[in-house]
């Protein structure tokens, strides 16, 4: 009896509020949503890293007050979770060994103190000749190669951190388009593609010779053994040229030209002992359903990531407090914040026409793979969903100023949020382009628009120093705020925004940054065991479209270097030109396919 007048109290209130203006709009005031922020970042959450403990308590939050708002579970087995797996981190295990035979004699060296494994290497164990290599790069359009007439072959390579001449403003890798080559990707990757089995890097004699650091972060492996080394073990390897690493440094920078060169009668022994350790982390889903059962049916998914770096990781801009909790205060406990206080209000106003999914993702600082779980497995099929809502990073609004992302990514969406703000506190800074570096991605790339809410960078980005107390609380409720009126709007207008596709502003991974060669791919960024990478779609126009790829296809080469992660896609597109033809390998349908493309300038 009372669970029955009390539904239909709840239909006459939302009937009434569905009338004429003057629609309440019970935003959270700004002391409540900073309060969710403060505990999301709380030091006891650690940083919230995908698969910790904090993760886990920080996933039981939001799923507490999903339940506590009545939103249905999105989940697994009737949960609010979603769960998936993740690499939580990289451990070296026992074993490690660097051992030198030196004219027959041996020469251990000792896992710590002289060397340690990089992230990036594999696990397993190689014998051969040592040849040292320089710096280890290959540039051809800088007539510059540590391997030219070098047969590497079945043996380990020894090179130098840095570049020739890095401390002159002429020198040739100065150029910002150089800047790649110095980078540990091409070294390790290029000793691979001339055959090598290992690679042992030690600080050129221009930079600190430290004691190794222990790898930390979720690198995929690059297959070759890596591993990182004191210079006192370069010396050592390097006894038998009678040179100094220094001296041979000075060599090659006088040109620049290479002084590679087999080392006479020294061989090496290299075992890595790595374990990627692999976890479950879980997207917290929430569902109110729509209140008008002809649209019901149709969801808008408004979306947010908790999760953040954990203790730094390798995504970390401050390697100096590596150890130190990143708190990801506006990164984004801020978005999950804003995520909960609209759940609340639309919870409050008795949900709108169409239903509202509510997504904490997990595994976005790893590469969207909580967002890429979600479009595989929502509860809500992705042809019913008329739009999505990211909110990353909406805590830190300077002046009034409010980005949103994405107006273009459908139609009339530039219209619907100008309108939203009216009257608002904010001033608006719309862009049309549905691509970067957040969870929307996946979204747009299966075809549906997107708006992308964002205050803005700042120097804390990253770093230990994104903390609550640094949040405006008053602009996120402002871009709650925002946030409320268009997705009303979204979920309840008869017309949903046709999906426009775009043409891409900056390059395959969004955001900018990066050099090279343009390929049009848009990678699946969910993580696989199967050789290389699947591309979630291809960007109209782009090389990889005109070469006939398109989403679902994985390539496995391109340019005659296989390719198993993407570190092996950017390695060729940043060591290529714009008008340059590669071959592209790629499987579809298990079927192997080869093409041409032709790469083009990034934007
Ligand atoms: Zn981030």
């Amino acid at each position: 009896m009372r669970a029955r007048l009390a539904r239909q109290l709840a239909l006459l209130v939302s009937a009434l509020l569905l009338i004429g203006a003057g629609r309440p709009e019970p935003i959270p005031e700004a002391p409540e949503l900073l309060r969710w922020v403060r505990s999301l970042a709380d030091p006891a959450l650690e940083g919230r890293a995908s698969g910790s403990p904090g993760a886990e308590r920080a996933a039981r939050l939001i799923a507490e007050e999903f339940r506590r708002l009545g939103l249905r579970p999105g989940g697994d087995g009737g949960s609010h979770l979603q769960a998936f797996e993740v690499m939580k981190g990289i451990r070296v295990v026992g074993g490690n060994a660097l051992e030198a035979t030196i004219d027959g004699a041996a020469r251990p060296f000792a896992a710590g103190p002289d060397f340690l494994p990089h992230a990036f290497s594999e696990s397993g164990e190689a014998d051969g000749e040592l040849v040292f290599a320089g710096y280890g790069i290959t540039a051809p359009e800088l007539g510059y190669d540590d391997y030219a007439g070098l047969d590497v072959r079945g043996k380990i390579v020894l090179v130098m951190t840095h570049e020739p001449r890095e401390r002159d403003p002429e020198g040739p890798f100065r150029r910002a388009e150089a800047f790649p080559y110095t980078e540990l990707r091409h070294k390790a990757i290029n000793a691979r593609e001339h055959g090598a089995l290992g690679i042992i890097v030690v600080p050129n004699p221009h930079h600190a010779d430290e004691p190794p650091r222990l790898p930390r972060g979720t690198s995929a492996a690059w297959g070759i053994l890596a591993v990182k080394a004191t210079r006192a073990v370069a010396e050592a390897l390097l006894a038998p040229t009678g040179r100094s690493l220094a001296q041979l440094q000075a060599e090659i920078d006088r040109g620049p030209a290479p002084r590679s060169a087999a080392v006479p009668g020294a061989r090496v022994r290299l075992r890595v002992a790595l374990l990627r350790e692999r976890g479950e982390t879980a997207n917290v889903v929430g569902v109110l359903p729509g209140n008008d059962p002809r649209l019901a049916h149709e969801a808008v998914v408004v979306g947010a990531h908790y999760d953040h770096l954990g203790r730094g990781s390798q995504f970390s801009l401050a390697p100096e407090q590596a150890d130190e909790i990143h708190p990801g205060a506006d990164d984004n406990a801020s978005g999950t914040a804003a995520v909960i206080g609209l759940a609340r209000a639309f919870a409050a106003t008795g949900g709108a026409r169409r239903s509202l999914v509510f997504v904490a993702f997990s595994g976005e600082e790893l590469g969207l793979l909580g967002s890429t779980h979600y479009v595989k497995h929502p509860p809500i099929p992705l042809a019913d969903t008329v739009a999505m809502v990211n909110l990353d990073s909406v805590g830190r609004m300077q002046g009034r100023r409010l980005f949103v992302l994405g107006v273009g990514s459908g139609t009339g969406l530039r219209a619907l949020v100008e309108e939203a703000a009216r009257g608002l506190d904010v001033e608006l800074a719309l862009r049309e382009d549905a691509f970067g570096p957040s969870d929307h991605t996946p979204f747009y790339s299966r075809g549906r628009p997107i708006l992308f809410f964002f205050t803005g960078t700042h120097a804390d980005y990253h770093r230990p120093t994104d903390t609550w107390e640094k949040i405006n609380a008053e602009g996120l409720r402002s871009v709650v705020a925002v946030a409320f009126r268009t997705i009303r709007a979204l979920a309840d207008r008869a017309e949903r925004p046709a999906f426009v596709r775009l043409p891409d502003p900056s390059g395959p991974r969004g955001g900018g940054g990066g050099y090279g060669a343009y390929f049009g791919s848009v990678p699946d960024f969910s993580e696989s065991d199967a050789p290389g990478v699947r591309l979630a779609d291809v960007r109209p126009g782009g090389p990889a479209e005109r070469a006939g790829l398109r989403s679902g296809d994985i390539v496995v080469r391109l340019g005659g270097v296989t390719v198993r992660t993407l570190d092996d896609l950017v390695f060729v597109l940043r060591s290529r030109r714009a008008g340059d033809a590669v071959e592209v390998v790629y499987l579809r349908d298990g079927v192997e396919h080869r093409a041409q493309a032709v790469l083009q300038t990034r934007r």
